[in-house]
């Protein structure tokens, strides 16, 4: 970008004029600061949604739409006095905001802005945190109050949002929500926080490295290993929710909710404990996971084979397998790690692949990401939230075509290892664009396999593989394959992924509802399992839905703690009753 940039402006000269058209209201001066395909991303600042505009002419429409309402000002720039990136940090009538540009020849290619903080409603955090010390003559202490208030959300206080779901997700949400004094319950099926990881297959660790995965406000400690194993990830969770004050009924189903129009807000049934009980939240926050409702195919004659089947949810460990045929179903992260835990148990397994897999080594997932999360990042000054921040900065068209990029190095610098794969047998693929992993897991989040060791036993054989076709029919002790092939086996693993959120909101809630949201994930590349239109934007997700009091959170980890802060902060809003226009 530095020689296109030559004898240009730096952003210090470009917030200037920026900001004096944006203070004159003049959306034709400011929107031709953009390149002619420039793009503005906006996260609540300007638009109270997570919106992309993609052009001159949208971010003009954007300005004329929301320029008065927003009133932008006090524009300060944080970059080298010469520099063609960097960040801006500006008010608005709502809050304090942050933003991040990217020039080319003197005008914008990227814009993202940001809403951080309401005014008058500040988080108390840092130096606003509380003293810790009550000032009222009541002689109640911190327990006192603590178990009054678990005591009685649910009963004679209702909550005001109420979060489905307690998974890291749910958990990161309602921090940000009791930080912001929201009352807020989380209910959860499990009977502790953390069990969602703890019942998973027993090799699982964390695909994506500890700099990647912290939580908000509570980053894990410096000793923690670089692949979190899921037990330690539940216990983390578990004493989170302690940490944090979080209010959580366990051991408790959200089993239906319709919204009550006049009153707006919810009628909602839980079980808790097998009673029923009703809850009348304002807010319904969905957190329930993409990995909850088990996805299995209905094969002709699986009542009568004869061994055992099981999804790969249900599947814990290898042990119990020795000396079986095992066959995996599926080519996927579950798929390649169960097939590595039944190796190391002495089982040497059959691996079904239908269609082609995206597989990246670990090391290279961790040196691609190396820039942003990483020690070498964190030793240069680089916050998790300053890099949460940047990795947000760059429209969805433009990291498409930036992955495309990365993805045709990738294919270069590990040529041996995708042939040893190919060599075996094994169907590669890049995403149908050649845009790779990250675009993927954005549009249907499945289809890959980071590798943490099973690709080299694919490869060497240790797995077996039946590549290119599918199950047509089982028999007593075997499947029959789609080239009329026959695999016996005494055991059958289905690694054929999890339903969608919409599922959910259609069994939970109601078709209607769920129809009147539509999907939930993709952001309508018009690409496999992922139509367009194109929307820039991963559908429903931490913004407002066609569902009034209706929101969705969950995501990875880096995501879920990302994008919480901005559900928290649209929840804020709306608690305060601040007149937004969203
Ligand atoms: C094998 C596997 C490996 C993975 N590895 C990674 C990884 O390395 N990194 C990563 O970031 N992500 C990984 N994921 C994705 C992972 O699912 C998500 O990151 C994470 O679990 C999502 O968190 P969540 O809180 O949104 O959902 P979940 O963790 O799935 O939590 C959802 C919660 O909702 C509860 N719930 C659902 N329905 C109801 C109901 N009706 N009533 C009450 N409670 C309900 C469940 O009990 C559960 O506790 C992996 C997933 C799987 C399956």
């Amino acid at each position: 970008m530095a020689d296109q940039n030559a004898n240009s402006i730096s952003v210090q000269k470009w917030a200037e004029i920026f900001a004096a058209a944006l203070e004159k209201q003049d959306a034709a001066s400011a929107s031709a600061l953009f390149a002619e395909a420039g793009a503005w991303r906006d996260v609540l600042a300007f638009t109270w949604t997570i919106k992309t505009f993609e052009g001159r002419n949208d971010i003009n429409d954007l300005l004329v739409a929301k320029l008065a309402d927003t009133e932008p000002r006090n524009w300060t720039v944080e970059a080298e006095p010469d520099a063609y990136e960097g960040w801006l940090h500006f008010q608005t009538r709502f809050g304090s905001c942050k933003g991040y540009v990217r020039l080319q020849n003197g005008q914008a290619l990227t814009l993202f802005t940001a809403l951080q903080d309401l005014h008058g409603h500040e988080a108390p955090i840092g130096k606003r945190r509380a003293s810790g010390l009550y000032d009222d003559d009541d002689t109640r202490n911190w327990l006192d109050r603590r178990q009054e208030e678990q005591a009685s959300l649910g009963q004679d206080q209702q909550p005001y949002v109420l979060v489905v779901g307690g998974g890291q997700g749910g958990l990161a949400l309602a921090a940000r929500l009791k930080v912001n004094g929201i009352p807020t319950l989380i209910v959860d099926r499990h009977d502790r926080s953390g069990d969602q990881w703890r019942s998973r297959y027993k090799s699982l660790t964390l695909h994506d490295p500890v700099w990647y995965d912290h939580m908000p406000y509570i980053p894990f400690p410096e000793n923690w290993p670089i692949y979190t194993p899921k037990d330690k990830l539940g216990d983390f969770l578990e004493a989170y929710a302690k940490i944090m004050d979080l209010n959580i009924w366990n051991g408790t189903e959200f089993t239906a909710a319709s919204y009550d129009d006049a009153q707006k807000n919810w009628n909602v049934t839980v079980e808790r404990d097998g009673e029923p009980m009703n809850l009348r939240p304002t807010h319904i926050v969905m957190a329930v996971g993409n990995a909850g409702f088990p996805r299995k195919p209905d094969f002709q004659g699986a009542s009568d084979f004869v061994g055992e089947q099981y999804h790969s949810s249900e599947y814990t460990s290898g042990e119990e397998f020795f000396g079986k045929r095992v066959v995996v179903i599926g080519a996927n992260n579950s798929a390649h790690d169960i097939c590595a835990d039944l190796v190391s148990h002495g089982v040497k397994p059959t691996m079904i692949q239908r269609s082609s897999t995206l597989v990246l080594r670990g090391s290279t997932n961790s040196k691609m990401a190396r820039p942003l999360y990483s020690e070498e990042a964190v030793e240069q000054g680089l916050t998790t939230e300053r890099a949460d921040f940047l990795n947000a900065s760059m429209p969805m068209r433009m990291s498409e075509q930036l992955q495309k990029q990365i993805w045709a190095q990738v294919a270069e610098s590990d040529a041996d290892f995708y042939a040893s794969l190919t060599k075996a047998g094994f169907k590669l693929d890049f995403g149908e664009d050649g845009t790779g992993l990250f675009m993927k897991y954005l549009r249907t989040a499945s289809g890959y396999y980071i590798d943490v060791g099973a690709a080299a036993m694919v490869a060497d054989g240790r797995i077996a593989l039946k590549s290119g076709v599918g199950v047509d029919r089982l028999t007593e002790t075997s499947l029959i394959m789609g080239d009329g092939s026959e695999i016996p086996a005494d055991v059958i693993i289905y690694a054929t992924g999890f339903g969608s959120m919409e599922q959910w909101v259609e069994r939970l809630i109601s078709p209607e509802v769920a129809d009147k949201i539509g999907p939930c994930w993709g952001y309508g590349s018009g690409t496999a399992g992922d139509p367009g239109p194109w929307e820039g934007e991963i559908r429903n997700m931490w913004k407002p839905t066609a569902q009034a009091g209706l929101w969705f959170h969950g995501g990875n980890l880096q995501q879920s703690r990302f994008y919480s802060r901005y559900l928290a902060l649209q929840l804020k809003a709306r608690f305060e009753n601040l007149n937004i226009t969203g």
